[in-house]
């Protein structure tokens, strides 16, 4: 049975116990990581997955919160000994970015550097971006404030559905990409200009029938945090929680 491990639950400043939003997915095949926020060698190493049996990396979007733990996490997997390809998922806009970061760095002159592929993924709704193992993965543009995407993770054998919204204000892209899930792991980092509350993301959890939500991406150390699952239990009849790093979600 896939397994989603949350590494980080954070918004964009984290916090000793909350690392910025990522996660993995541990497919049967190999391990599927979604963005590389802080360090996530640091997370992986405390769930006990070295980085490089990591397959495939999915980028959500090119904001530091999301992105900027990548090249260490390249550099460590090289020094570590990698030599099999890495495969890296994102928007046109995001993997262009990723390409120029890493020119800075003059990765092409790193003797004996693993192969890295870059896939870039259409800016359409529910388009496939792997399927490994147990799981099949989708993707479709949400809305903030650059060219984003939210996934659809579907496990094969037991027909079980986790959406993630990313970073996105309410649209019908994500009430779409969680239809029949029974997770949606939604953003509540306050309602503003490409971002949503947590009552926003109870809406979007009731518009799409989800059987849970998981807050995430949500600002950590104030005294607001605990009040996040209320305020979305208000509009939401389902289960709410407050995803934490190190969660672990069957599916
Ligand atoms: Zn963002």
């Amino acid at each position: 049975m896939p397994e989603l491990i949350i590494l980080g639950s954070a918004a964009a400043i984290p916090n000793l116990e909350h690392d910025n939003t990522h996660m993995m997915i541990q497919t049967g095949e190999g391990v599927v990581l979604i963005d590389c926020g802080t360090a996530p060698m640091l997370r992986l190493e405390r769930v006990g997955t070295p980085t490089n049996d990591i397959t495939d990396i999915i980028l959500t979007h090119f904001h530091p919160d999301h992105i900027s733990g990548l090249p260490l996490l390249l550099m460590s997997m090289w020094l570590a000994g990698r030599r099999k390809a890495l495969r890296i998922y994102g928007l046109h806009h995001c993997l262009k970015r990723v390409e120029d970061l890493m020119g800075f760095y003059q990765w092409g002159d790193w003797p004996e550097f693993f192969p890295v592929a870059f896939h870039r993924l259409p800016e359409n709704e529910r388009m496939m971006v792997l399927e490994q193992g147990e799981v099949t993965i989708y993707s479709s543009p949400v809305c903030h404030v650059i060219p984003t995407i939210g996934l659809r993770i579907e496990a094969k054998s037991t027909g079980k559905v986790i959406a993630y919204s990313c970073d996105t204000e309410p649209c019908q892209a994500v009430i779409n990409l969680a239809q029949g899930a029974s997770v949606l792991i939604h953003e509540a980092s306050g309602e503003s200009v490409g971002h949503s509350s947590a009552v926003q993301a109870g809406e979007t959890a009731r518009d799409a029938g989800v059987d849970n939500l998981y807050l995430i991406h949500y600002p950590v150390g104030d005294s607001d945090m605990a009040s996040l699952e209320e305020e979305a239990r208000g509009v939401f009849s389902g289960d709410v929680w407050l995803a934490e790093d190190f969660m672990k979600i069957e599916f």
